[in-house]
């Protein structure tokens, strides 16, 4: 077996490791990269795109048998499911390119065989080791965790900041800083959509807070487009008036999510998002009633008593 020295060694390269790579050589051009599967992220190769192109075929035959409710009729209409994935593995070779940190993964962690029991490293009860999200850093070593294998946030977009804060550490060591981590976001494409922003209901148990929601059956826009299920609720801190979550199952939801966690990473208050403009007729008008709604909920509290 060769031995070769090197001042950071990237495990994985997928979003948080080539992320890693990035970031570790700015430091030092004395960096490996280690791949021990496919080349290609997940991502690109079976995850964030290629699930979409399923989807996005699946909403294509969704319209055409939804044609008839608006009137709208065509005939002898099949799915091709050859062409169906013709276009997925087109469109997913378009987007698969190949382009001191721990950056293993998958969905479920993949360390078993990175031999962690045998170092110093703090595991949990699944041998995942301890880390702090801020800096990646496990304890105070010289090792550093990124990306899904560390099932903080197992997105991509979490990862590849995670890989950038992990790589800027471990070409930094020892002189570690925390990274910027942004507003908690998290979409599933399921019809409809669900979507969570800072911080959940179950995150704020024990809290006090004001609560505002909607129902999207009777939601103008919605029921043009025969789209009218869901609901959304938002919370907000009765002192501080700020918005601090919003968990939904809504039409559109991951475009409502984006602008949710624009205005919490904005640290905005409730009045403060109900300044903002709401075009007619919008989904987004759905998100405004639960606003107002929050708003209604905060005025019946003691503390907008005693500001008033
Ligand atoms: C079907 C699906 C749909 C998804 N959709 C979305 C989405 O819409 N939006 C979103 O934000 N996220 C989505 N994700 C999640 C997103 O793909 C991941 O969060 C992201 O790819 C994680 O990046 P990563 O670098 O941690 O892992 P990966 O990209 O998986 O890279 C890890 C790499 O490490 C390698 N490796 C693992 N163990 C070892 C080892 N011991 N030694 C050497 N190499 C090793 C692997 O072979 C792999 O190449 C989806 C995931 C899936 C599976």
């Amino acid at each position: 077996m060769n031995t070769r020295q090197v001042d950071v060694a990237v495990i994985g390269a997928g979003s948080a490791g080539m992320s890693a790579f990035r970031a570790a050589s700015k430091h030092t051009d004395n960096v490996v990269l280690i791949e021990g599967g496919e080349f290609g992220t997940t991502c690109a190769r079976v995850g964030c795109m290629p699930s979409k192109l399923l989807i996005a075929a699946a909403e294509a035959a969704h319209a055409v048998a939804e044609g008839p409710h608006f009137g709208v009729f065509s005939e002898n209409t099949t799915i091709d499911g050859a062409a169906v994935m013709d276009r997925v593995r087109s469109e997913r070779e378009r987007s698969v390119k190949v382009g001191y940190v721990l950056a293993a993964t998958g969905r479920a962690p993949n360390v078993d065989d990175l031999g962690l029991e045998q170092t110093s490293l703090v595991l949990d009860a699944r041998g995942v080791p301890v880390f702090d999200p801020h800096t990646t850093q496990i304890g105070d070593s010289h090792v550093f965790l990124a990306g899904d294998v560390n099932n903080h946030r197992p997105l991509l977009h979490e990862a590849s900041d995670e890989g950038r804060i992990a790589g800027d550490n471990a070409g930094r060591f020892p002189h570690v800083l925390s990274g910027t981590r942004r507003s908690p976001l998290a979409i599933v494409f399921t019809d409809p959509q669900i979507a969570m922003v800072g911080d959940s209901f179950r995150d704020l148990s024990g809290q006090d807070i004001a609560i505002g929601s909607v129902c999207f059956e009777d939601q103008g826009r919605s029921r043009v487009m025969r789209r009218n299920k869901g609901l959304l609720r938002v919370y907000a801190d009765p002192d501080t008036r700020r918005f601090l979550g919003a968990e939904m199952i809504a039409p559109g939801a991951e475009h409502l999510g984006h602008l949710l966690a624009w205005a919490h990473q904005g640290g905005f208050t409730i009045d403060k998002m109900l300044d903002m403009p709401f075009y007619h007729p919008v989904v987004e008008e759905g998100l405004r009633t639960a606003l107002r709604d929050a708003r209604a909920e905060l005025r019946k509290r003691p503390q907008f008593a005693r500001a008033a």
